[in-house]
């Protein structure tokens, strides 16, 4: 009897130790039911800073975009005004404890496009998520912005018909951002996806475009991802309809 609870001990033990450790990317909500017009937040601050202490997102009502950085999270709004935001509710928001497994430096001026391909030739493969953050000097920098939504909420794709777009020369900042798979275009944005912020804390949003003048580009790959799924109405009664990949790139890129 002794010796049987033991081996199920040494069973059970040894059952654990031989479980893969992860290194988890999560989110809530998906991209695709963001572009179907779900911007309630149905995501705390809790239920977010749990999730990391970096990444990108939006906020209730689509109020803004979200950057958070070393545990802090900032709203980019419509008016260019930046803001720390201690209480908020998000409907779309992707997150990741940030510790790079790599890190490495642009000399040049390189455009957004371009820094894409230097981040490329670092990735270790494609097929995994990974948080991105570059750390620089930027020669320009055109970021958009998006207003609160009123109910009946418009889908994305009208939203950024009449989006802000700001630009600022000369500049310090940080990009956050992520890389995805293409096989998940929808459930995220694949490719690259970055959000800005100055390091006065005056200036930032989705970015549309820059130049990038010198930086610290650290990589961190995630080999786990968790999507939290919204609880509320608008996503129990969606259709699940995706947008393709035409619309997504629509609304995240300059147009
Ligand atoms: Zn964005």
């Amino acid at each position: 009897m002794r010796l049987s609870l033991l081996l199920v001990a040494l069973v059970l033990v040894s059952g654990c130790s031989s479980m893969r450790k992860t290194d988890v990317v999560t989110q809530g909500s998906m991209i695709n039911a963001l572009l179907a017009g779900q911007y309630d937040g149905t995501f705390t601050d809790r239920d977010v800073s749990g999730w990391g202490d970096l990444g990108i997102g939006t906020f209730d009502r689509l109020d803004g975009e979200m950057i958070m950085l070393d545990g802090r999270v900032y709203q980019a709004n419509a008016k260019s005004e930046v803001r720390v935001m201690t209480r908020y509710r998000a409907p779309f928001a992707t997150m990741k404890k940030f510790k790079p497994d790599g890190v490495f430096s642009v000399h040049a001026k390189l455009t957004l496009e371009e820094l894409k391909s230097a981040v490329d030739a670092h990735l270790a493969d494609r097929n995994h998520v990974y948080a991105i953050r570059v750390k620089g000097r930027f020669s320009a920098v055109s970021v958009r912005s998006v207003p609160p939504q009123q109910k009946p909420y418009p889908p994305l794709t009208e939203v950024v018909k009449t989006q802000p777009v700001f630009e600022r020369k000369d500049i310090s900042g940080v990009l956050v951002g992520f890389f995805v798979p293409q096989y998940a275009q929808g459930m995220n944005v694949a490719g690259y996806h970055f959000h800005f912020l100055s390091d006065a804390r005056d200036f930032g949003g989705h970015v549309l475009a820059l130049e990038i003048v010198s930086g610290d580009v650290a990589l961190d790959r995630a080999d786990e991802w968790r999507i939290i799924l919204p609880d509320d109405e608008a996503f129990a009664s969606w259709h699940g309809e995706g947008e393709g990949d035409a619309a997504i790139k629509a609304v995240e890129s300059r147009k």
